[in-house]
């Protein structure tokens, strides 16, 4: 775990631990996974008017229509990503306001985020260089398309809804790594997807329904 900095705040280390809580209530069980929930400050990634929801189990607006996902499903997506015996290097596509990096960022040697939309890109990067990560690279750019030069990475995470399952992501995908997505089916219904790349063949799963803002294509300024 990298440590990045212990509550000074009683009440709001308490309310993340009830949070903690009704994860694993909800059958979260990977112990690193918790942890690195139990330490990220969420209240930090919200705006003030909203911070005092910041430790319900929900999403939250972020502003430019995006949201902040429901700790539980950054939780089993993390989970998800983690089944995989190494992982060293995860790209995440859609940092939003940056709280799954966060949590990426205290299980991991390096994680690699990249966000379209250039003023959510910029304050994540902020926000998160303020509460003290470094081991984390940003980029304003699609995501769709990966990041080529970083390649190959033992996880990738998307935290925006695809009609397809990006092929350059899957290149960029290491074998015995995991890819972790939400995907969205004709009828307009969203599964959170996990696949597995074994060499030349790929084991894919469903894990449950999900409701993700769109992954669109090219970048806003
Ligand atoms: N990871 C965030 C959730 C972000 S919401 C969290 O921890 O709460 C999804 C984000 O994906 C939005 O900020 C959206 O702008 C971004 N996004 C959508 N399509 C994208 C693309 N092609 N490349 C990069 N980011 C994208």
């Amino acid at each position: 775990m990298n440590t990045v900095a212990t509550e000074s705040n009683p009440n709001l280390q308490r309310a993340r631990n009830r949070l903690i809580q009704s994860l694993i209530d909800q059958g979260i069980t990977n112990e690193r996974v918790l942890e690195a929930l139990r330490v990220v400050p969420r209240h930090l990634f919200i705006e003030p008017a909203l911070q005092y929801r910041a430790y319900e189990d929900a999403t939250l607006p972020i502003g430019q229509s995006q949201t902040i996902s429901q700790p539980y499903i950054v939780a089993l997506m993390t989970q998800a990503l983690f089944a995989s015996s190494r992982v060293q290097t995860i790209l995440e596509v859609g940092t939003g306001c940056g709280y799954q990096t966060a949590v990426l960022g205290a299980l991991v040697k390096r994680v690699y985020t990249v966000e379209r939309i250039r003023s959510l890109q910029e304050s994540a990067e902020a926000r998160l260089r303020d509460i003290g990560y470094r081991n984390i690279e940003y980029r304003h750019g699609d995501g769709f398309v990966g990041w080529k030069d970083r390649a190959p990475y033992d996880g990738i995470i998307i935290t925006a809804a695809a009609t397809e399952i990006p092929k350059m992501l899957l290149e960029q995908l290491a074998i015995g790594g995991r890819m972790v997505l939400p995907l969205e089916e004709k009828n307009g219904d969203q599964y959170l997807r996990v696949i597995r790349k074994t060499g030349k063949d790929l084991v894919e799963e469903n894990l449950l329904p999900v409701r993700f803002v769109p992954l669109l294509r090219g970048v806003q300024a």
